[in-house]
């Protein structure tokens, strides 16, 4: 069994992401970050991800529906139901390689417990790089996947890292958010308030104890950034993403539209 071997098989097994971080690039992490800390046989961390479909963010686009597209394809079920059964099935397959492999899902220092940040070790595994608005960055999909890792006992070669920069001489997602929760620093860097994301109707969603701080692939900002990346990923359609533009809600939940206050209906965009 090979790097290329695992690889093809987390591909069979339905992922659309994979990559492989040999330990040596993660060893020096702090303890509560290190693949070590569980365990201390680890020599490579397999990544794998899946798209989250542009589809699923109609709805949340459309200010139509934000649970049976987004939040179910996009965040529950993905990551609870699709990813993980491919973590699941690619685990299993390598303990029949006697390989002790150790699947997880991305979590959060809320959760206390010790676990590698995802976004350090997909970039490790060669799979992109973290942007300036907080979402990791991929050639294929921009900032639309999930992760998920499997630590092996097995020495595997590592995917060469990417050198991208996608973020150069844009700064979409922080002009999208209608919290300006964004801030761009002297050095260029982007602090993020949590704190109002936590209160963004915008299409963002609170997920404590799983992934990231506050859910934000199909909010303003996350919607900016896939807009922005349309034509700089492999991952194309035939019909721009956005008609219109975006709605937004403010933190009394003032409603605008084309930049005018407007009255929603149950939740509907009113000039659909
Ligand atoms: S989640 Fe909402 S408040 Fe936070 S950066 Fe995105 S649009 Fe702004
Ligand atoms: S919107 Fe632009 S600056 Fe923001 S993360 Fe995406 S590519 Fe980077």
């Amino acid at each position: 069994m090979d790097a290329a071997e695992v690889k093809k098989m987390a591909r069979e097994f339905g992922a659309d992401l994979v990559g492989i971080a040999p330990i040596s690039r993660l060893q020096n992490l702090p303890p509560q970050r290190n693949p070590l800390s569980i365990s201390d046989r680890t020599k490579a961390v397999v990544v794998i991800g899946y798209r989250i479909l542009r589809g699923t963010m109609r709805g949340i686009e459309e200010g139509t529906n934000f649970g049976s597209t987004y939040g179910m394809f996009g965040n529950s079920w993905l990551e609870h139901e699709f990813l993980s059964r491919t973590a699941y099935l690619l685990t299993s397959w390598l303990e029949e390689q006697g390989v002790e492999a150790i699947p997880l899902l991305p979590s959060t220092e809320s959760s206390g417990q010790n676990f590698p940040d995802y976004r350090v070790v997909a970039e490790a595994a060669g799979l992109g790089k973290v942007g300036k608005g907080g979402f990791f960055l991929t050639k294929e999909y921009g900032h639309r996947q999930r992760f998920a890792m499997i630590l092996v006992d097995a020495d595997l070669a590592g995917d060469p890292i990417q050198d991208i920069d996608f973020c150069r001489d844009c700064d979409a997602c922080v002009k999208a958010c209608p919290l300006q929760a964004m801030t761009v620093g002297n050095d260029g860097a982007v602090a993020i308030d949590f704190d109002l994301c936590n209160r963004c109707q915008n299409g963002a969603s609170p997920k404590p104890g799983s992934c990231d701080k506050v859910d934000r692939y199909a909010a303003a900002c996350g919607r900016a950034c896939m807009i922005a990346l349309a034509d700089k990923i492999a991952n194309k359609f035939a019909q721009p993403f956005r008609k219109r533009q975006a709605w937004s809600i403010g933190l009394r939940g003032d409603k605008k539209l084309d930049g005018e206050k407007v009255a929603f209906v149950g939740g509907v965009c009113p000039k659909q």
